[in-house]
């Protein structure tokens, strides 16, 4: 579905990071990451890190986020932004989607916010998460998140290369976090950063990544660290990827086009997601009413996969998720419609032209056989 999109650059670039010495685990091509992508997204400082997993979770020990605050985020999205919010110890609060591209619901957001602060217990912090490569109405979010003085840490794991009215994703909140696991938009194979104008946040993130040690020979410790940070032969993978990142989104928003063609003329189908224009197009979904189609999404899922072909649901909401089951949640039946009606399809820049006619020849196949 998203494989990663290695060409010789890439090995090229490790090969001369493993040349250099530089192994164990720091050097310069993280330092050199660092400064590319805060660049590339606008911001001033970049912390490079083992996953975008942990970024998350040091972004919100760095907000000051721990036990009991109450964190809300997108009930649609990897399970990843919810259990850092659990790490701390805080208390996940999930908030339903927009119907069109399955962002945060902003209306609902607020409400979230006036009912916690009613009730005594206002939330800190904002995890809006940018689903599938759109990013969400930071417009509409930032003005929400100043007016209640809320930290706002921005889930840009799936958006890289995406802008919102012309900024870019990773430049939004308090802080913002990408991915670069192998099946994201680029890759370090695993990796992830927190991106920052917060020069105290960059600092205290780097700080807590390597293990929260204390500028001495000795190995003083202060607080609880983590060994968090991206290695130096992944971060030459990375620059080197990022070289490419623009070349590998319009070659996935080429295959956005590629299906929006194939699906036009086909009743109860539609893309997922609307316009692409500010989207980096990292994953390409249908929604499939059912009724009019005369198909559902796990038919043409079942059909593809015994052609060898890899699609998927979208996110399982996490209001949904037994392991949440118990954590607060304000719905309005989106999210689940979105999780019940969408599938992923094939969306990888490594896909190559004989790659996609075999997928869109054995849709072609699935859908001419219905009738
Ligand atoms: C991939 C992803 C993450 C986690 O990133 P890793 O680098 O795999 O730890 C977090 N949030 C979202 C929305 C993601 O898609």
């Amino acid at each position: 579905m998203s494989s990663p999109d290695i060409g010789e650059a890439e090995k090229l670039a490790v090969r001369a990071a493993m040349d250099s010495g530089w192994i164990a685990p720091l050097g310069p091509d993280v330092d050199g990451f660092e400064q590319d992508l805060a660049a590339r997204v606008g911001v001033a400082h970049g912390v490079a890190l083992s996953t975008g997993t942990a970024a998350l979770h040091l972004g919100l020990l760095g907000l000051d986020i721990g036990p009991g605050d109450h964190v809300l985020t997108s009930s649609m999205t990897f399970a990843a932004t919810a259990n850092a919010i659990r790490y701390t110890g805080a208390k996940p609060v999930f908030v339903d989607s927009e119907l069109a591209s399955g962002n945060i619901d902003v209306e609902l957001l607020q409400e979230a916010i006036e009912t916690l602060e009613a009730e005594g217990t206002p939330a800190k912090a904002i995890v809006p998460v940018d689903l599938l490569g759109k990013t969400v109405d930071y417009t509409a979010v930032e003005a929400i998140a100043a007016r209640h003085g809320l930290l706002v840490l921005a889930d840009a794991a799936e958006s890289l290369g995406a802008t919102h009215r012309g900024r870019a994703a990773g430049s939004f909140g308090n802080a913002s976090v990408v991915s670069f696991n192998g099946n994201k938009i680029m890759t370090t194979s695993g990796g992830g950063m927190l991106l920052t104008n917060d020069e105290i946040l960059a600092q205290r993130t780097r700080y807590l990544a390597t293990q929260a040690r204390q500028p001495v020979a000795h190995y003083e410790h202060v607080d609880i660290g983590f060994n968090y940070r991206l290695s130096n032969l992944l971060a030459a993978l990375g620059r080197a990827q990022l070289l490419r990142l623009d070349e590998m989104i319009a070659k996935r928003r080429a295959l956005r086009l590629h299906y929006s063609e194939k699906f036009a003329r086909v009743a109860g189908v539609s893309i997922f997601g609307g316009s692409a224009a500010e989207d980096n197009c990292w994953l390409t979904g249908i929604i499939v009413d059912e009724t009019r189609a005369g198909f559902s999404p796990t038919e043409l899922q079942t059909y593809l996969a015994a052609h060898n072909i890899e699609s998927r649901p979208l996110w399982k909401p996490m209001h949904l998720q037994p392991v949440f089951a118990m954590e607060r949640a304000f719905t309005n039946g989106n999210a689940q419609a979105l999780f019940e009606t969408g599938l992923t399809l094939p969306s990888g820049s490594a896909l190559e032209e004989p790659q996609i006619r075999r997928v869109t020849g054995r849709i072609e196949e699935f859908l001419s056989n219905l009738r």
